[in-house]
């Protein structure tokens, strides 16, 4: 990436204004990105990427040993990333891995461990907002796994049983036809499982608040500072066009951006989530839609669909489908995908019929992170002066808080914390197949999962779980 001009600080790397990245980085537009890095520096932790990884391990860094130097080096501006650009859902969910697949991985009781803490972490997060007085529209209204049309209700009722089950069912109803609509009228929805360990977040306010918590701890933050290099070992340093920084640990918080890097090439694949977001509603249309606490709200399709009631009354309609690009490239261009979007604005119109002349007044999209086994890879080596953890499967809002907590403890060497005995430390997944199996691979699964949606849709016959597609994204 070659040395910007002052007019053109407000742009990416492709030339695309930050404002036009997401509605969230607009909503906070200028962003006055920070000095680059220039010269050398010398520092305990370095760490490439100031996205929540990045910067939650930053602030537990500072939070916890406040004389360490720490510097974060991020190649566009702080919340360039999936941080700023989400769904807002701040979410207990283990990653991109069901609850009844991480039972089989690792047994009930870890399970429930590692569900207590994502909740506790949900809770973490909030609390370092209102302590720290990051303004991010907080609302822990919880979620609605809503089965919409019929053919969802054994997927909705075999996922309640298995909550139930394994004890994680605290808090947490099973609303049929009649309770769901008390709570939002949803062409379709038949049924419900409500959970209240989710939260709404405005996703660019958290990451660009603890941005500026970082800086007043002591953390130093350069921003359009791409790492082009770096070394492990004896020596470890992070390279930038202008400059060096030597630690003792490289933190490697770059998610799905990083497999431009030969190291990440293989250890998760870029998928491409898209969304698209409506007008603000009149007061006439919540009223038909009825929504008054602002749950988030997904459906139980194998294509993935995220919805949110923002804290500016817009409906946002997420949802995954976008295809996978060979070699697990990444552009900006890749972020809008004319197909994707357009089924998201059908599908927004069919679940709330009432907004079919409501404007759709941003669409934007972004890459996340999947491993092979849809688990992120949480990693500290100290002798090579190394740690990470990246892909969490679109669903690293929590996560990566947790991450945050447990990559400081390892490298503060907190042998006795509690989160080094959970199933998500010092783990990695195995690599992806090699090229050109894995394009042919998942555009496969793509489009064999999204076949079985409409298939499912149109006949009410619920998917039968044994389909190559299926068994072969089960996770
Ligand atoms: C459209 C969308 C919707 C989503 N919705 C949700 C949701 O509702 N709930 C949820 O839990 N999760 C959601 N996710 C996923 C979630 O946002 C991510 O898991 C989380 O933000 C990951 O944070 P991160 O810091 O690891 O990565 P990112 O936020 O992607 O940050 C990585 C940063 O590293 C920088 N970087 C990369 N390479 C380099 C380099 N070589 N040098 C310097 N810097 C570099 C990037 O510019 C970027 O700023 C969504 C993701 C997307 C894309």
């Amino acid at each position: 990436m070659s040395m910007r001009t002052a007019r053109d600080l407000n742009t990416d790397g492709s030339g695309r204004p930050y404002a036009d990245v997401s509605y969230w980085l607009e909503d906070m537009s200028p962003l006055a990105p920070r000095s680059e890095l220039v010269g050398e520096v010398d520092a305990d932790v370095a760490i490439l990427g100031a996205g929540y990884t990045g910067l939650w391990t930053a602030y537990y860094l500072l939070q916890r040993e406040p004389s360490l130097r720490v510097v974060v080096l991020e190649a566009e501006v702080a919340g360039y990333g999936a941080s700023g650009r989400n769904g807002g859902w701040c979410n207990s969910s283990m990653m991109g891995v069901s609850v009844g697949e991480m039972r089989s991985r690792f047994g009930p009781q870890r399970t429930l461990e590692m569900f207590r803490e994502l909740r506790h972490t949900v809770e973490e997060v909030g609390r370092v907002c209102e302590t720290e007085g990051i303004d991010v529209a907080w609302r822990k209204a919880g979620v609605l796994r809503v089965a919409v049309g019929a053919h969802e209700v054994p997927t909705l009722e075999s996922r309640w049983a298995t909550l139930q089950e394994l004890g994680l069912d605290e808090g947490c109803e099973r609303l049929d036809t009649a309770q769901l609509r008390d709570r939002v009228r949803l062409a379709g929805g038949q049924g419900a499982v409500f959970d209240p360990h989710v939260a709404f977040h405005h996703p660019a306010r958290l990451v660009r608040g603890l941005a500026e918590r970082v800086e007043s701890a002591g953390g130093t933050i350069f921003e359009h500072s791409p790492v082009t290099k770096y070394t492990l070992g004896a020596s470890p340093t992070f390279t930038t066009e202008r400059g060096t920084v030597r630690a003792t640990t490289l933190v490697f918080a770059g998610e799905a951006f990083m497999t431009s890097l030969p190291r990440f090439r293989r250890s998760m694949i870029p998928v491409y989530s898209l969304i698209a977001l409506t007008e603000p509603l009149s007061e006439a249309q919540w009223d038909e839609i009825g929504w008054a606490q602002g749950e988030c709200l997904s459906s139980h399709s194998l294509t993935v669909d995220y919805v949110s009631r923002t804290h500016d009354g817009r409906v946002l309609f997420g949802g995954r489908g976008a295809p996978y690009h060979f070699g697990s490239s990444v552009a900006a261009d890749y972020d809008r995908d004319a197909d994707t979007h357009a089924a998201l604005r059908r599908r927004l119109r069919q679940w709330f019929p009432v907004l079919r002349d409501t404007k759709i007044t941003h669409e934007w999209g972004g890459p996340l992170g999947v491993t092979r086994d849809w688990m992120p890879t949480l990693v500290h080596d100290p002798k090579q002066g190394f740690a990470t953890c990246h892909g969490y499967a679109g669903q690293g809002v929590a996560p990566s808080n947790l991450a945050g907590r447990t990559l400081a403890d390892l490298i503060t060497e907190r042998t006795d914390s509690p989160l080094l005995q959970l199933p998500h430390a010092q783990r990695r997944a195995r690599k992806w197949e090699p090229e050109p199996l894995r394009w042919l691979g998942i555009r496969t699964v793509q489009r064999g999962l999204a076949r079985i949606d409409k298939k499912s849709e149109a006949t009410g016959v619920p998917p039968s779980g044994k389909s190559l597609s299926e068994r072969l994204s089960r996770h």
